[in-house]
């Protein structure tokens, strides 16, 4: 059998044979319908509502943050992060160029630019080791500021992304950004719930921003949060996506500009209701992961990405990694997968090659781009396996 064949058959072997199989649906088993009636039935849908406390709480208490502030998406999270994180007009932010558009979006929104770093091959996001090196070439160190001494620019901070669900290497990140006076914002849009050192991601940086996107391991629909345990960047980011509006009975009084990023009561209902199944989803997928793992054993030139012994990952999306010498076949895999109702995807374009960003600074990227060629991710929604014969009660 060709190698592309016996991709199609480990996957076909795993899956329930069902047409189509989504790369990721939402899954609503648990009290979606009660929680958002409630919202109804009170006419509490907008903007006001016990919900979004409600939310907020749990996720906070949760993630073992002090402090969570929920808001339209994850995007709008990670635009008001950066402005707290105190991202700056003209500043540069290492970025990943391995991630979706939003994250270089947000640097963007700031006025900011967008300096793309690599990846490494065992945990998909930014290599702290390669970073450090290459800091040390570029920076030059002013009042314990990095400035980039190619640009004039200053470095502000650094957006570890924490792909498919799998943890950076927080630790050795940690130092790098302390010796070069970078603000840490965590872009933890797709690990709610992964841990790295028995730690919740998006607790580590100044600033942890999640997403709760209708592809994300819980949704609200749309919306997003901004993680900290910094009293005074929550209530920063509570005013700024909040109109900046003082609290006041009746009059209006703004005292900047604001953003009207807050999340809609609806859909933190929504959200509650996902948060009581999310350690039921994190098990399904681990599960699933482990089945894709069991079944890509027996293809020569492919493996199904697992977790570094530090971290416990959410899964949220899984990962066959190519080897080097069978990246030619990606296309023919998303194909004949396609063909077959099998909703696999690529990873994403790298980010230098956009056309916005194309022009942005970077360092030798060559892990990220062999890895953008050897990425297919793989259907992984949390109810695939309870279709399978075991269900649940086989769960580890
Ligand atoms: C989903 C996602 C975002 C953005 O979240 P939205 O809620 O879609 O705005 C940001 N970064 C990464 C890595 C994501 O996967």
């Amino acid at each position: 059998m060709g190698f592309v064949d016996q991709v199609v058959s480990a996957l076909t072997s795993v899956l329930p044979d069902e047409e189509p199989i989504h790369l990721h649906a939402p899954v609503f088993e648990g009290k979606e319908w009660d929680y958002v009636r409630e919202c109804l039935d009170t006419g509490w849908v907008s903007s006001v509502g016990r919900f979004v406390d409600e939310f907020e709480r749990r996720l906070a208490e949760y993630t073992g943050v002090a402090h969570a502030v929920a808001v339209v998406n994850g995007t709008s999270a990670l635009h008001v992060s950066l402005i707290l994180a105190g991202v700056q007009r003209g500043d540069e932010v290492l970025v990943p160029a391995l991630t979706f558009v939003a994250t270089a979006n947000a640097v963007a929104y700031v006025g900011a630019m967008p300096h793309f770093v690599d990846s490494e091959e065992n945990t998909l996001g930014v290599d702290p080791e390669k970073l450090l090196d290459y800091l040390k070439e570029i920076v030059t160190l002013k009042n314990g500021e990095a400035v980039n001494r190619f640009t004039g620019r200053r470095i502000k901070a650094v957006v570890p992304v924490h792909t498919f669900g799998h943890p950076v290497d927080m630790d050795p990140l940690l130092e790098v950004a302390a010796r070069f006076g970078l603000s840490v914002v965590e872009d933890a849009a797709e690990s709610l719930g992964s841990l790295y050192k028995d730690r919740h991601t998006g607790s580590f940086g100044q600033i942890g921003v999640l997403s709760f996107n209708g592809n994300k391991i819980v949704t609200t629909g749309g919306g997003g949060a901004i993680l900290t345990n910094d009293r005074e960047i929550a209530r920063r980011a509570k005013h700024l996506t909040t109109t900046a509006k003082q609290s006041h009975p009746w009059a209006f009084f703004h005292n900047e500009t604001g953003f009207n990023y807050r999340m809609p009561n609806i859909n933190a209902a929504l959200g509650c209701a996902q948060l009581e199944q999310l350690d039921v989803f994190i098990e399904r997928k681990r599960r699933l992961a482990g089945r894709y793992a069991e079944a890509f054993a027996r293809v020569k030139g492919a493996k199904v990405f697992q977790e570094q012994p530090f971290a416990r990952s959410n899964y949220w999306l899984n990962a066959l990694i190519l080897e080097p010498n069978y990246a030619q076949s990606r296309d023919a895999i998303l194909q004949a997968t396609h063909e077959r109702g099998i909703m696999t995807r690529p990873a994403w374009t790298l980010m230098p090659k956009l056309p916005m960003y194309q022009h942005c600074p970077r360092m030798d990227l060559r892990v990220a781009e062999a890895l953008e060629a050897r990425i297919v991710n793989l259907p992984s929604s949390a109810d695939l396996l309870i279709e399978l014969p075991g269900g649940d009660s086989h769960a580890t």
